[in-house]
């Protein structure tokens, strides 16, 4: 599904529209889209018991909301993976948390938010093989194609979006607006405030361009 640059034409509640510029994907897309992605995913994990395996933490919201909707036996397990240096450009990825459950000869369904320049998933991935499950499969809630660098794709995709630097639904800019139902652009004076400030500053990826 692919989602335009215009966004929705839903309106930022007034509380955030200091802050973000508008709505890329309003909650009632993401939960209908969550619904189908949740139909592939339990039609091609029928009689098996999966293992979920989430990327922390930007996966919170959409990992809640999928497996609600997935009604098969399944074992949940989180990864820890941060991005540290200048801005968010992930190169130097540092595992937060290990993985705890056992995945060999296992199916697992790795989960993140957003596949960017494919980085973190390249490096996720490589990780789980060595650990020997039966099959992995990956799942993203937001790709933005435009930007990859590793050669690596989700088998599930709830939405292909352009070049922005997206918030809400479980994503940050500095650990804020993770708590919003929506996926929206901010400002570029949010961002162009808090780089200001050294101690938290934290470049988005890719600058929301209007
Ligand atoms: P990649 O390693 O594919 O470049 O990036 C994956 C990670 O970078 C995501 O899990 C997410 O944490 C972060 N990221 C990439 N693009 C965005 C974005 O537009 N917004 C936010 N908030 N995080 C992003
Ligand atoms: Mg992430």
């Amino acid at each position: 599904m692919f989602v335009s640059v215009a966004g929705s034409a839903a309106r930022v509640p007034t509380r955030w529209r200091k802050e973000v510029e508008r709505i890329l994907i309003t909650d009632d897309a993401i939960a209908q889209r969550i619904r189908e992605m949740s139909r592939e995913i339990a039609r091609d994990f029928k009689g098996r018991e999966m293992v979920v395996v989430s990327l922390l933490n930007g996966t919170v919201m959409f990992l809640a909301d999928l497996i609600r909707n997935l009604s098969l036996p399944l074992r949940l397990d989180f990864i820890g993976v941060s991005s540290y240096g200048a801005g968010t450009e992930s190169g130097d990825l540092v595992f937060t948390k290990e993985l705890r459950l056992d995945v060999r000869g296992r199916d697992v369904l790795l989960v993140d938010d957003i596949l960017d320049t494919g980085k973190t998933l390249f490096r996720v991935l490589a990780k789980l093989k060595a650990l020997k499950p039966r099959r992995i499969k990956t799942c993203v809630l937001l790709n933005k194609a435009a930007r990859r660098v590793e050669k690596v794709e989700a088998d599930y995709v709830g939405f292909e979006i352009p070049d922005f630097f997206v918030i809400g639904y479980g994503l940050d800019f500095a650990e804020r607006y993770r708590n919003l139902p929506f996926v929206g652009v901010l400002h570029s004076h949010v961002y162009k405030q808090v780089a200001a400030k050294p101690a938290s500053a934290r470049k988005p990826a890719a600058s929301p361009r209007s």
